[in-house]
């Protein structure tokens, strides 16, 4: 009874590390979109260039870093993928060639979590019985199906958050008058970076004040940095 409830708390714990891991990867992303978009834009307001042109810049800086999130993400997670499938096809070999001692080896590892050896053989023929595959790669190898790595899928939801949160600086240029719009820049990217920062610690189950803090100061010495080398730029070269 005591191994059966261990079973039973340790398969949602690892369903909810699992997905925290995808929105924590999106968040980190959505942070990178705002302080690399809004630094290059005061970079080029410091250097006192038209609205025009700060627009283009953040436009530009939106393409590009999407699209290198997106190539950036997929070789990534490309690698991560062959891993999975050289275990998967390596097990899947060993399952041909030695079923009886990948039974056994099932069997161990549930002992190893604290089944008795004769209900951890039955635990063990009932599961590969009913999926001998889906088993190992569970028990074993640490995979589940359902999240396994998805190169495109991580590719695409990188590059589109990393649009979405470039836009937050981009809409304060649209919004402010032409005096303004280096501190309505920063403001409104500081803001969404705290707020970011809040939720990331949140899904890291880390304290929110320290977790929002880090990116809120970091992100400001980004922009203060670009707006300075704008600043000095724009007045040796212009
Ligand atoms: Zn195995």
């Amino acid at each position: 009874m005591k191994a059966k409830s261990a079973i039973l708390t340790n398969r949602p714990e690892m369903h909810r590390s699992g997905r925290t891991g995808w929105l924590r990867a999106a968040v980190l992303g959505s942070d990178d979109a705002i302080v690399s978009t809004a630094s290059l834009m005061i970079g080029v307001a410091a250097a006192s260039a038209s609205k025009q042109a700060v627009l283009v810049a953040g436009v530009a800086g939106l393409v590009a870093g999407a699209m290198s999130m997106a190539v950036g993400e997929y070789v990534s997670v490309s690698s991560q993928r062959d891993a999975e499938q050289a275990d998967i096809g390596l097990e899947r070999h060993e399952l041909d060639s030695e079923p009886q001692a990948e039974l056994q080896e099932l069997a161990m590892i549930y002992v190893k979590r604290g089944l008795e050896e004769e209900l951890a053989m039955k635990v063990a023929e009932q599961l590969s019985a009913h999926d001998r595959l889906g088993a190992h790669m569970r028990d074993e190898l640490g995979l589940d199906q359902a999240s396994l790595a998805r190169p495109l899928q991580a590719a695409w939801i990188s590059a589109a958050s990393f649009a979405c949160f470039a836009m937050v600086p981009i809409a304060a240029l649209l919004a402010a008058p032409v005096a303004l719009r280096i501190p309505l820049i920063a403001a409104c990217s500081l803001v969404s970076l705290t707020i970011l920062g809040a939720f990331g610690g949140h899904l890291g189950g880390a304290p929110l004040g320290p977790a929002a803090l880090r990116v809120t100061v970091g992100g400001t010495l980004a922009m203060a940095v670009t707006a300075l080398i704008g600043r000095i730029l724009g007045v040796s070269v212009g």
